[in-house]
């Protein structure tokens, strides 16, 4: 098919998607491919979810679109009082933007903000994680962790500064528990405050599962206590990036309810439209909200689309059907059947060093040698392989390369729709077993 689009594709060629049905998306050719990635942890209900749709429906027919900055509407009125009776605790105030890049961006200007208003305007510092991935638009893209990505647009605008994830396949020590090695991992950002000084630290930054750069890393067992306690005790604010891994994606709606934390702002966006609409949101604490209102009254932020509302009427449909009966129940259930099943075909393989996630969103990493952890050469372009050879099959999934440190390593990530059933699980699990022993011929 010629096209003009210019983008991802300016250099291959690709299938044409034409109609999307439950798990499946169908080419022209009538070919079906299982969404075994949600297409990056999107479609969390699947393709064409029947009241999504008609939510979506209803509201173009009666209001496609008025500006924030004259109306309100009911839909997103709604979606935000959803939002804030089903976050965390600490959480009541929503700001609905278009997509996970611009809410990270929302939430790292609203820090800076506080800051300013508050009388504390040194505070400009942002620690991240090195392996994480907060989004492309250049506020984002500084706070990312794989350095290859950041390279080529140095000097980025925000100051930020790396330490090491939390990664117990990589990083605990033999002599050391995971808790003990969650301490450990979670002292580097007190250590990293205490060497920029706590005066200039605004933020601190990460996924509570680390998505895209990693395969589903979650941290270890204490890990993000620590780490609220270091933000409390040096005022600095703790953003939670649940873009990929929140919206029920780990069997909890907020990923974060799982480490019995909350955060100062807490981003989401792709499960939250489920690929319905583009949307996202920053949510974040009454106390900052009224350092703004009582400061200068106003947010420096805004986009025209923001609170759309044909995407907040698609998020509160979304939002009914993931809070609807049993189902981070099956999340969970569904995903330690994913799990078992990858051990079975998988566990034993000379190269399959990790499997690992939580919920739906399970990661499957590829070393040289399970002993020295070593990861294939990168010039092999393992995760390359597999993606394609899992295209032959029928099957969507998302491997990437550059796991260890953003440099190295390969890893498979998996993140299927909630509806995924019994029979997908073992054609999922076949057809990339299928994959990464072709890939490793
Ligand atoms: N944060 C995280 C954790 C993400 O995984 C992503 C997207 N992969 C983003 C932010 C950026 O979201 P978007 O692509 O919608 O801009």
């Amino acid at each position: 098919m010629p096209n003009h689009i210019f983008g991802r594709t300016a250099k291959s060629s690709m299938p044409v998607a034409i109609r999307g049905e439950g798990c499946y998306i169908i080419d022209d050719q009538g070919k079906r491919y299982f969404d075994g990635s949600g297409g990056a942890a999107v479609s969390c209900l699947g393709h064409s979810n029947e009241s999504v749709r008609l939510a979506v429906r209803e509201q173009i027919d009666h209001l496609e679109f008025a500006h924030t900055g004259f109306f309100t509407t009911p839909v997103a009125e709604t979606l935000a009082d959803k939002l804030v009776a089903l976050a965390p605790e600490g959480i009541d105030r929503v700001y609905l933007v278009s997509g996970g890049s611009e809410a990270v961006e929302a939430s790292i200007k609203l820090a800076r903000q506080y800051f300013l208003e508050i009388g504390e305007p040194h505070r400009h510092h942002v620690i991240a994680r090195r392996q994480s991935y907060h989004g492309n638009t250049l506020g984002a893209l500084a706070a990312g962790g794989n350095e290859w990505r950041r390279a080529q647009f140095a000097p980025l605008l925000v100051p930020t500064t790396h330490i090491s994830p939390c990664y117990a396949y990589r990083g605990q020590r033999d002599d050391e528990t995971p808790e003990q090695y969650g301490l450990r991992v979670a002292n580097e950002l007190e250590t990293e405050i205490q060497r920029l000084g706590p005066e200039t630290v605004m933020a601190f930054i990460a996924e509570p599962v680390v998505g895209a750069t990693s395969g589903a890393v979650t941290a270890a067992s204490g890990y993000f206590k620590r780490v609220r306690e270091i933000c409390d005790q040096y005022g600095v604010l703790l953003i939670l990036d649940e873009v990929m891994c929140g919206m029920g994606r780990t069997g909890y709606l907020f990923a974060c309810e799982h480490d019995g934390i909350t955060a100062d702002i807490i981003t989401i966006a792709k499960g939250l439209g489920a690929g319905y609409q583009p949307i996202g949101a920053m949510l974040t604490s009454q106390k900052i909200f009224d350092a703004i209102a009582k400061g200068s009254g106003f947010f420096q932020h805004g986009h025209t689309y923001l609170g759309h509302p044909v995407a907040a009427a698609a998020a509160n449909a979304v939002l009914d059907v993931l809070t609807s009966d049993g189902m981070m129940d099956r999340v969970k259930t569904q995903g330690e059947k994913l799990q078992a099943a990858l051990e079975t075909s998988l566990g034993g393989h000379p190269h399959i060093g990790d499997i690992r996630g939580r919920g739906l969103f399970r990661g499957i990493e590829l070393v040289q040698d399970r002993n020295t952890k070593a990861a294939f050469d990168p010039a092999k372009k393992l995760h390359a392989k597999i993606k394609a050879n899992a295209f032959e099959r029928g099957l969507i999934c998302y491997p990437m390369g550059g796991t260890i440190d953003g440099v190295n390593g390969d890893h498979v990530l998996l993140a299927p729709p909630f509806i995924i059933d019994d029979s997908q699980i073992d054609e999922v699990v076949s057809k990339l077993t299928q994959s990464i022993e072709a890939a490793l011929q």
